[in-house]
């Protein structure tokens, strides 16, 4: 029990201490004791308490209730203390009873013998590995004590610091709490703990504080802080925003510039699309233009200056007739409406014959014409047709933009892997500026403009879409001034084909007959051979021709001999007077060939060329007609020539066997299919029967069977010896003697099933009901 100066009386009892306030009447237990037995109580001459308990000495400001309790570390010989065992002497010292004896102490004394406490970094670890300065990828260049600021990089951001308290001999009542500013919220919860630990930290600048407090004292002893950075992975460095932020304007710009490309090419193919409507337009009337003027100047009685003139219209009209045609090229190119007609031709000889066309036009200029070829035989798969117009844009042009006496160079080149060929000359060349607008949108570079020729700028565009449609490449060398080089490159082989853009391939390759891909796409144009030495008759008829045809042209019968062997044309339209082979002499050649002679030929002559007439019929000519003639009638000529054809090809498809065998116009035609016929009747019932074995029967190439067979009666060869083998079937079931399934065997269909289909497609009913049929009728 003790009476402070205040009027408080402080009790203490084995439950805790309580304060007695005399004036207020009031007992108030003090918190904090109730674990404790109170042994004594004394104030100290600073009016501190002190408190004597069995678990230690306990000294408590009675204003602020603040306390801090002594010990054995604090030098005490014991924690325990003597019920009623105190005393306070007349120097001020107190004196306190123990079990083991009494202490006296100075209050002074033992208020600054509680001595300050010291922090120190201890220790730093990553990802729980010490790390200390000097070692390999430390980021320490002192002791973790001695650092004001340690660096991290990105994936340095898992790390602890580790800390004591030094300077002071009773560790044990120290407490620690830290806080990274940057990170944590609030200070961590005081404890004895000494280590903070953080993960994952996000790139920045955080400072770790940490501060030691005294158990008994919650003021804080000390304070120390220490600076950390985490720095960001390069990709978020400041370098690299400046990178992103360059890669951005460069982007933008980029885009921009596509854009107004973009734009520039839509509005030149807008641009194009009016010229193309109004040369849609307009070709009518000019073919109407040329046509009279072209009979025009084959008069005699003309004077020179109205020969001039004539020659002078012709020529422009020739140019708009050109530059339509470029047009309308380009338009069915770009919309991708051209259809690919893929024959195998051989590089070096269609090079050569393409080069030696160009040298009247050259020889104008005095320009020499050089071929150089790869020398060995190159087999290009290609669609000759587009690659004509593609060597004529360039070629045209080469000479165009050459000066007179210069010389261009045609090379051909073949590697394992592809073929092509370039145009070269040391024309005007196309300026740096211009090279990379030719292929994009119609274009014409300044150098060209300014010379007296004239151009649309369409033909490389047009050029550009068929090589691309071919799969192709093609690339430009050119210095202004000095020349130009067109190098083209295309795959080898025709794999890259679609089957249906190819002619001949469907025949090379199928080797059993059974298989059903042999059909040639019926959207492809009929193929006319045209055969003129006349350079504007043949334009002309060109011209009035192609929207119906694929024109494949010829100078002479020579040519179109050889056109005949790479291609295969439903119709020959030939002029009979020509250089080298006249069109009867043609025509007879043709009719005497096997493999020609089904192609039907339509002679062209003049009205004072009668006798010509009558040897055309003697060399087997389908048709005849007159110069000067019409168009219309031409056409209509054609056409129906072309449909007769047609309604061979049916009748042989739709015959049962039953009726009279289709008879063709040519003899040599009938022995064909006669020969044919008796080759598949006796293989009849060989299932394992091929067309190679037909083929070698008949004497004939594949592809030549293949042409002659399509010509005749539509099918393929596959197709052709089905429906032979189906009408032998139908004929043995009309005979009553053996039963569908024998019929089958008998006529090389091993599988009965597909024999009725295919009996059914063929004959609307099947083998069965066919035959029933007969028992009746005969019934
Ligand atoms: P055109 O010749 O009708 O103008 P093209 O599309 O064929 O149209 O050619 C486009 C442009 O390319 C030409 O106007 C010319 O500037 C340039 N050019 C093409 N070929 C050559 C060449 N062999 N020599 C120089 N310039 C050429």
């Amino acid at each position: 029990m003790y009476l402070d100066h205040n009027g408080k009386l402080w009790l203490g009892t084995e439950g805790g201490l309580s304060c007695y306030d005399i004036l207020a009447n009031r007992i108030v237990n003090i918190k904090g004791f109730e674990n404790y037995t109170i042994c004594g109580i004394l104030a100290d001459r600073f009016s501190q308490l002190w408190i004597s308990t069995h678990m230690g000495l306990i000294r408590m400001n009675p204003q602020t209730g603040q306390t801090y309790k002594f010990g054995i570390a604090d030098g005490f010989l014991s924690e325990d203390f003597n019920t009623g065992a105190y005393t306070r002497r007349a120097n001020g010292n107190l004196v306190f009873g123990s079990p083991v004896g009494a202490v006296e102490f100075s209050p002074e004394t033992a208020i600054t013998k509680v001595t300050q406490p010291k922090l120190y970094f201890d220790q730093f670890s990553l990802f729980n590995q010490i790390v200390y300065p000097g070692i390999k990828g430390t980021p320490l260049q002192n002791t973790i004590d001695e650092t004001e600021q340690v660096v991290l990089k990105h994936d340095q951001n898992t790390f602890s610091v580790s800390f004591v308290n030094i300077n002071f001999s009773n560790p044990d009542k120290w407490m620690f709490s830290w806080k990274l500013e940057g990170f944590d919220r609030e200070w961590s919860l005081p404890s004895s703990l000494s280590v903070a630990s953080y993960s994952n930290l996000e790139p920045g600048s955080y400072n770790l504080q940490v501060r030691v407090f005294n158990e008994n004292d919650s003021s804080v002893s000390e304070m120390r802080s220490i600076g950390i950075i985490v720095q960001p992975p390069f990709w978020s460095s400041i370098y690299a925003y400046v990178f992103y932020a360059l890669l951005s304007l460069w982007v933008v710009y980029m885009l921009y510039r596509y854009f107004t490309n973009r734009m520039a090419e839509r509005s030149s193919r807008e641009r194009t699309r009016f010229f193309i409507d109004t040369a849609h337009n307009i070709r009518t009337p000019i073919t109407l233009i040329k046509a009279p003027l072209n009979e025009l100047e084959q008069e005699q009685d003309l004077t020179p200056q109205g020969r001039h003139f004539l020659d002078l219209a012709l020529r422009n009209v020739e140019k708009l007739n050109s530059l339509i045609n470029q047009l309308i090229d380009l338009q069915r190119a770009e919309s991708n409406a051209l259809k690919l007609t893929i024959t195998q031709c051989e590089l070096d000889r269609w090079l050569r014959r393409k080069t030696e066309n160009f040298k009247p036009l050259a020889d104008q200029k005095n320009i020499v014409l050089s071929f150089e070829e790869t020398g060995r035989r190159v087999e290009a798969w290609f669609d000759t047709a587009k690659m004509d117009t593609i060597f004529d844009n360039l070629m045209s042009n080469a000479i165009k933009y050459s000066p007179n006496g210069s010389t261009i160079q045609v090379i051909s080149h073949a590697d394992e892997t592809s073929w092509g060929f370039t145009v070269a000359d040391n024309g005007i060349g196309i300026p740096v500026k211009a090279q990379k607008h030719l292929f994009k949108r119609y274009y014409r570079a300044d150098n060209a403009v300014n010379t007296s020729e004239t151009g649309s700028g369409l033909g490389l565009l047009i050029t550009r879409s068929l090589v691309s449609l071919m799969q192709g490449k093609i690339s430009l060398k050119s210095e202004e001034g000095k020349g130009s080089a067109f190098t083209l490159r295309f795959k080898n082989g025709n794999g890259h084909f679609l089957p249906e853009d190819m002619v001949d391939e469907k025949v090379n390759d199928s080797d059993g007959i059974d298989s059903d891909n042999e059909e040639i796409a019926t959207d492809v144009l009929p193929v006319l051979l045209l055969v003129e030495d006349n350079v504007e008759m043949c334009e002309y008829l060109s011209a009035s021709l192609s929207s119906q045809y694929h024109i494949l042209v010829a100078h002479n019968g020579v040519e179109a001999m050889e056109l005949l062997g790479e291609h295969s044309p439903q119709i020959v339209l030939s002029d009979i007077m020509m250089p080298l082979m006249r069109g009867d002499e043609l025509c007879k050649r043709m009719k005497s060939d096997m493999s020609y002679c089904h192609i039907p030929v339509i002679l062209i002559t003049a009205l004072d060329e009668k006798s010509n007439i009558i040897a055309g019929y003697e060399a087997g000519a389908e048709d005849y007609i007159l110069k000067p003639f019409d168009i219309g009638i031409l056409k209509v000529k054609i056409e129906s020539i072309l449909k007769n054809r047609f309604h061979l090809q049916e009748a042989f498809a739709a015959s049962t066997g039953e009726e009279e065998m289709v008879k063709y116009a040519n003899n040599m035609d009938n022995e064909f299919m006669q020969k044919s016929e008796q080759i598949i009747e006796r293989y009849l019932s060989d299932a394992m029967f091929s067309i190679n074995v037909f083929c070698s029967e008949l004497g004939m190439s594949r592809t030549s069977v293949y042409n002659k067979l399509k010509a005749l009666t539509g099918l393929s060869p596959n197709d052709f010896i089905k429906i032979i083998r189906l009408k032998k079937a139908a004929a043995l079931l009309r005979e009553q003697r053996y039963y569908v399934s024998e019929v089958a065997y008998l006529t090389g269909f091993p599988d009965v099933k597909y024999f009725s289909v295919a009996f059914k497609k063929q004959f609307g009913v099947t083998p069965k009901k066919y035959s029933s049929v007969y028992v009746k009728d005969e019934n």
